[in-house]
């Protein structure tokens, strides 16, 4: 189901759907996008015209955290929130187990060469063709780079909306490949960052605990959730 909150597309699957959703996407030759969108994205994409367009295009786009859900529940859509984390694990674990080929670009060098590591420890038959690190100023070097090992998938975790953009303009130039923005998701399967205990990943609150135990978040995050339930409700008389 394709829902609409302020003016964007915004998937409403279950999270084993939105992985044969991804799944069909694998199997086409063709680039796909998943966004994996929260109020941060909505806000800059009113900005920035690529990332619009970027959301508009994807073939895929569910809500990560909490705020969305709550935000698309105001508005009489109910839907399901999908850890994008925990997305991309499972994705992982379908190419390994599909014999499909994976890229990763993005974070601090050691982080990812850390990341996929620990993957390749976890996962059986993962394999990963190529890797680059997320501090590059030439972007179509690196496309050169995945056009040459052709990947099936492609996560991109530079953060948004730079990965938005980066795997937006890939579509018009790589030949095929699933690419999923997956933000500080390498940061956490290097084990540098730990992800919130249980009960906040449960509950949909991971936000808030990463707000509280990195503060420089916190002046980033806290006053965008309360503004982005107000613009919701308004939105819900006003549309
Ligand atoms: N990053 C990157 N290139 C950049 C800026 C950031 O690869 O130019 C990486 C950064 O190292 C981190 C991730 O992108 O691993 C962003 O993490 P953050 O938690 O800020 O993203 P979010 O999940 O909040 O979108």
């Amino acid at each position: 189901m394709r829902a609409e909150l302020f003016g964007l597309n915004i998937d409403t699957l279950s999270f084993d759907d939105a992985v044969k959703k991804a799944v069909e996407l694998i199997n086409t030759d063709s680039v796909s996008q998943v966004v994996t969108i929260n109020p941060e994205i909505i806000y800059a994409s009113e900005k920035n015209e690529t990332l619009k367009k970027a959301i508009d295009e994807a073939e895929l786009v569910f809500p990560d955290g909490v705020g969305v859900k709550i935000a698309l529940k105001i508005n009489g859509i109910p839907a399901e929130r999908i850890p994008g984390i925990d997305f991309a694990k499972k994705m992982l674990e379908h190419c390994a187990s599909n014999n499909l080929s994976v890229a990763i670009v993005g974070a601090k060098e050691e982080i990812i060469v850390k990341a996929i590591e620990n993957l390749r420890n976890e996962i059986n038959n993962l394999n990963i063709v190529y890797y680059h690190n997320g501090y590059f100023n030439n972007d179509s070097e690196i496309y050169e780079e995945l056009k040459a090992h052709n990947p099936q998938m492609i996560l991109v975790a530079m953060g948004a909306p730079r990965q938005e953009e980066f795997i937006y303009r890939a579509k018009s130039v790589l030949n095929r490949g699933l690419m999923i923005g997956i933000g500080g998701s390498l940061d956490v399967w290097s084990g540098v960052v730990k992800r919130a205990p249980l009960f906040f990943q449960k509950t949909g609150t991971e936000w808030l605990y990463r707000t509280v135990s990195q503060p420089e978040r916190f002046k980033r995050i806290f006053p965008t959730l309360p503004l982005f339930l107000l613009k919701a409700i308004k939105y819900k008389f006003i549309k």
